[in-house]
């Protein structure tokens, strides 16, 4: 290998916002057969926002902001950002605790009340008029989150997060490489779907516990090299399980130091001509 073609394969792609760390990822690119998508933050732009709330609107949304109040989850801060423009009063919680991969709890006015899923509602009353709209606002790409207090469910709030505008075209342009699309997500298969549906997405795999995402990667690795994109905390094992793993410049520090590759962009456009470049880079110094 020419230290020199690797030096001018990787300074033309940082000047692109195209950041490769390493020569080792290169030469995996070449035997990439599938490239498999985190959804929040990556094929979408990760700043949802509140579209329907099912319930008593006032206390659901005031209920779900106290309880989001400290937590960091997208989700929380599009909750809160409603509870805002309401100008509801969010009154104080104690006993806060996060349920990873489903949602968070704490006491509300000395009532234990919860925010999250499908699975930390589990065990809640749910009232068959909230039931009926569920599938509804899921098949409409829409994440819907429980509002709870003392084991019945009290309301649901629909959050939308978009596509990224070039989401759509950036999968088109792995499918016309050959390449197999996958998208891997904590979020509802319905939900997860919907999105896969309006970007073009081969497959689906959804309701992954945040420590269970490197073992779908591994899993896919039985069909030849995967790429893993992704942002968040949770999708750090899964980068450094991957082949490929190409982080986005917005994500948080730890995938971008699990990342092989780093869009400084946040363009899932730049998936493709990373792939393009490492492949001429490659060719050039073999
Ligand atoms: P993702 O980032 O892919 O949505 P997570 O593992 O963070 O995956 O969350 C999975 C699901 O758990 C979310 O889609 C949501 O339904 C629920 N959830 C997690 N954290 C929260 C929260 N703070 N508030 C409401 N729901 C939550
Ligand atoms: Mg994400």
């Amino acid at each position: 290998a020419t230290p020199t073609a690797l030096m001018v394969g990787t300074g033309r792609s940082a000047k692109m916002g195209i950041l490769i760390k390493n020569g080792e990822v290169l030469e995996a690119v070449n035997d990439v057969k599938t490239v498999v998508f985190d959804k929040t933050g990556t094929i979408t732009n990760g700043k949802p926002i509140v579209t329907d709330v099912i319930g008593d609107r006032a206390t659901v949304l005031a209920t779900a902001a106290a309880l989001e109040a400290t937590s960091e989850h997208p989700l929380a801060t599009a909750v809160l950002a409603q509870a805002k423009a309401d100008d509801l009063k969010v009154s104080e919680v104690s006993d806060f605790k996060a349920v990873e991969g489903k949602g968070v709890t704490a006491l509300v006015g000395g009532k234990r009340a919860f925010v999250g899923n499908d699975k930390l509602a589990a065990d809640s009353v749910l009232p068959d008029e909230l039931q009926a709209q569920v599938a509804d606002l899921q098949d409409q790409a829409k994440t819907v989150v429980y509002v709870g207090v003392e084991n019945q469910v009290i309301g649901l709030i629909a959050i939308q997060d978009a596509p990224k505008p070039s989401s759509k075209s950036a999968i088109a342009a792995l499918h016309a490489r050959g390449l197999k699309t996958v998208m891997l997500t904590g979020d509802n298969v319905r939900v997860a779907q919907a999105i896969a549906k309006q970007v073009g997405i081969d497959e689906v795999i959804a309701d992954v516990l945040p420590g269970d995402k490197a073992d779908h990667v591994q899993a896919l690795q039985k069909d030849g090299a995967v790429a893993f994109v992704g942002d968040g905390i949770n999708d750090a094992p899964a980068l450094t399980v991957a082949d490929v793993g190409i982080a986005m410049g917005s994500g948080t520090d730890i995938a971008i130091e699990s990342g092989g590759i780093v869009l400084v962009k946040n363009d899932l456009m730049d998936v493709d001509r990373a792939l393009a470049l490492s492949k001429k880079t490659f060719n050039r110094i073999k």
